[in-house]
């Protein structure tokens, strides 16, 4: 079993805490993924999971152990990280073997071991190769292979994918969900970009200002947001946001794509169960089958995504339609969701 827990997790710099009161449960066998904006505290919290890092308070348990005090070697664990690390004299073989010969494997036990993990991710070709002459995706590789030939119970990986261009980065997010499910461990992968989160992880969670904003799988990050925070953070473009009518406590949410865009002469009738916004076209985004559509409303500017057939020029006066069912409501003061 590698369940890693935290408890109460708090990590303080002088006098500032980058993490607080952390409690989150890592199920054996998972992709869990950190995310949140710069600054939130997940790469620190990965860091003490990897005793990277000393925690001010609280504890952590990897398989049951508690590792709170624990030093990295002791832990199980293996560190993947953004700019690979790799020893650019050394042979893409020697990087990999790096850490068995420091365990005092035979020659014999490093070949094989070697050998077996160059074929999983795709390296056999390339083991006298120094890094300097391989390809960003190859180096990440040499990077995850040297993880992997430890055999962890629990793979760490802080943006791994960051350096790579976006199609490289495209094609390693499928190579490493595929590992995941191949090795079977657990893996705590931390990123910035919510796109990555929701392709990859299993489990997300999403993180603020040192603080834990929900944990949930993907789909339900997207669908039941728990606050403001989640809804603006997960989706591309974000949630919309419009004070609702009434006395002003309340707020409302909703996406881009479940809003409706006309002309607004050519409105039929309303019906109590939608929303009516009329304003007008202040600039559109084509994005090739969609476009996005920023309308100028009474209670701000919106965004509105909808398939490419008739394109509205800015200016043009619209009314946006949002089905009531597709609102989400949000408490002003505290951000909660409410309905
Ligand atoms: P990013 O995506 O930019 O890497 P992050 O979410 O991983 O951000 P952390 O690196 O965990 O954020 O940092 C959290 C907070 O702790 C930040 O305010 C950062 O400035 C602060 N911090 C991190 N490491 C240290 C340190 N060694 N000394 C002082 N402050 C630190």
């Amino acid at each position: 079993m590698a369940e890693v827990v935290l408890k109460q997790i708090t990590k303080a710099f002088q006098s500032q805490n980058a993490v607080k009161g952390l409690d989150l449960v890592v199920p054996d066998g998972s992709f869990t993924v950190l995310v949140g904006p710069s600054g939130c505290g997940k790469s620190t919290t990965l860091r003490m999971i990897a005793g990277l890092e000393e925690a001010t308070s609280g504890e952590i348990l990897i398989g049951e152990q508690p590792v709170t005090h624990l030093p990295p070697g002791k832990r199980d664990v293996a560190m993947v990280f953004q700019n690979y690390a790799l020893y650019p004299t050394m042979s893409v073989y020697d990087n990999i073997a790096y850490g068995l010969r420091n365990r005092g494997y035979s020659k014999k036990e490093c070949q094989q071991r070697v050998g077996e993990i160059a074929e999983v991710v795709g390296l056999t070709p390339y083991l006298t190769r120094k890094p300097a002459q391989l390809s960003g995706g190859q180096r990440q590789r040499v990077a995850l292979a040297r993880a992997m030939v430890k055999k962890p119970q629990v793979f760490l990986m802080d943006e791994p994918l960051s350096n790579l261009d976006a199609k490289l980065r495209n094609q390693m997010r499928v190579e490493l969900t595929s590992l995941h499910k191949q090795l079977g461990s657990t893996f705590i992968y931390v990123t910035h970009d919510q796109v990555e989160a929701m392709t990859m992880g299993d489990q997300i969670v999403v993180m603020n200002e040192g603080q834990i904003m929900q944990v949930a799988a993907p789909m339900e990050l997207y669908l039941e947001p728990e606050n403001l925070f989640v809804a603006q953070f997960i989706g591309s473009p974000p949630m919309n946001i419009i004070p609702a009518d009434g006395d002003g406590q309340e707020q409302w949410g909703f996406r881009p794509e479940k809003a409706h865009l006309c002309h607004a002469d050519a409105v039929s009738a309303s019906t109590l169960d939608e929303l009516l916004l009329p304003g007008r076209i202040h600039s559109r985004e084509i994005l090739g089958s969609d476009a996005l559509y920023h309308v100028e409303t009474k209670k701000g500017r919106i965004v509105v995504k909808t398939a490419v057939d008739t394109l509205m020029d800015s200016g043009t006066p619209v009314m946006v339609t949002v089905p009531r069912s597709s609102l989400y409501v949000f408490d002003r003061t505290t951000g909660r969701r409410v309905r």
